[in-house]
């Protein structure tokens, strides 16, 4: 099985920036074609979305519920 992967530094900067281009799509498609593997359920999104290095949201910025 392969680890899972999350959004690097440089990838969490890039993520924030489109988002403010187009919004919440735009960043899991980046995610996708990023291969980051690692996706959770944000509640301050209210769906599955890419988890950054900084155990946060990709999309929104939100700390994961710790599990
Ligand atoms: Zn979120």
């Amino acid at each position: 099985m392969k680890p899972l992967v999350k959004a690097t530094h440089e990838q969490y900067l890039k993520a924030i920036e489109l988002y403010h281009q187009g919004g919440a799509n735009a960043v899991h498609y980046f995610a996708n074609q990023e291969g980051i593997t690692s996706w959770n359920y944000c509640e301050g999104c209210n769906e599955e979305t890419p988890d950054c290095k900084y155990n946060c949201c990709l999309v929104c910025g939100l700390a994961r519920r710790p599990s």
